[in-house]
């Protein structure tokens, strides 16, 4: 056997239960459910944009397949299938056998099966592929939001961004709060089992993957109206406690990388998500309302009056 389909064997074979074929042949072949639509999303992590050259490869195994999988919980859909394609600058025995163990950690615990990939030599990078099913018509959408639906968030926000920086030593946190920063960072955990029991009661949501106010605009201008958070409301990550005002503020609303939901509802939901917010073991927290109005998010400090935000989102191109 090559290299090539050495690795593949070693690594990425497994079994299959749902798909009708899996690894092996020329392309897999799987049934969506009935009744059902299939949701896909594609994300690429590249070396030294996405993590550094010496990340953990066990982490990054399973962040590969975390931000994948937020994606469907963002529509809503169940994690049903995946594709790995990965560049590899050598073979490297233990750098592969931690990242497969990272990456089917987290496909078993979340019901994903890999069925199929690309193996190829060049600077580390890995684009996945990840396929959910989702009753036909009911996906959560980014255009579905109305005037007046409550904002809700999961979790809390900035958590990914201030460990950034706390690598890249230009803040400092306390000593109680970095391994909690750390694991947003580097092991988010998708919120599936929320996004799913949201179908057919949020209207709009997405995944926060490039900061609050960017994610969020993006319902705005999806949905055609404004949106207006209530900063003091915003739950902030517990590392962020001790940070400078001004730094909490830019972490919670313009970092990226948290992986928690933004969505949102109707008034008379507000009940049935708290209890969805209990089922999936999640807070889950109502930061604002879409309002008429021009595609843009405004947010209020404690006063009501608008405050002045830090660039939000991150952008690949902007130089
Ligand atoms: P082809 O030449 O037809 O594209 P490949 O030689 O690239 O096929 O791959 C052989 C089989 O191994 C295919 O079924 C492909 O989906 C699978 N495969 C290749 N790389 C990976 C990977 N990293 N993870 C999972 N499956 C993979
Ligand atoms: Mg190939």
């Amino acid at each position: 056997m090559t290299p090539e389909f050495n690795l593949i064997a070693t690594y990425f074979t497994r079994p299959t239960q749902r798909a009708t074929l899996g690894v092996g042949d020329d392309c897999a072949l799987i049934a969506p459910a009935h009744g059902c639509e299939l949701a896909i999303s594609t994300d690429t992590l590249v070396s030294g944009t996405h993590f550094f050259a010496n990340a953990d490869s066990f982490k990054l195994g399973h962040k590969a397949l975390a931000v994948n999988l937020s994606d469907l919980a963002a529509m809503g859909a169940l994690p049903r299938y995946v594709t790995l394609a990965l560049t590899l600058p050598s073979i490297n025995p233990a750098w592969l056998d931690e990242f497969a163990r990272g990456f089917f950690a987290l496909a078993e615990s979340s019901g994903v099966e890999l069925i199929g990939g690309d193996t190829t030599r060049g600077p580390l990078a890995m684009t996945l592929t990840v396929f959910g099913e989702v009753a036909a018509g009911k996906a959560l959408r980014r255009d579905r939001g109305l005037a007046g639906d409550d904002i809700w968030v999961s979790g809390n926000l900035g958590g990914a961004a201030i460990a950034l920086k706390h690598l890249q030593e230009s803040a400092a946190i306390p000593k109680e709060h970095i391994e909690s920063a750390l694991a947003c960072l580097h092991t988010p955990i998708p919120r599936n089992s929320l996004g799913c029991a949201l179908v057919g009661v949020a209207n709009a949501a997405i995944d926060i993957s490039d900061g609050l106010i960017a994610d969020l605009s993006h319902i705005c201008e999806r949905s055609g109206l404004a949106a207006a958070v209530n900063w003091p409301t915003v739950p902030q990550a517990p590392a962020l406690r001790s940070v400078s005002p001004e730094l909490a503020l830019t972490c919670a609303l313009a970092g990226g990388d948290d992986y928690e939901l933004c969505f949102t509802a109707r008034e008379n939901r507000r009940e049935e998500i708290a209890t969805i917010g209990n089922s999936a073991g999640v807070a889950l927290t109502r930061i604002g309302k879409m309002r008429a109005g021009n595609p843009h998010v405004t947010v209020l400090d404690a006063h009501g009056e608008p405050m002045n935000i830090p660039r939000a989102g991150f952008d690949h191109f902007t130089p």
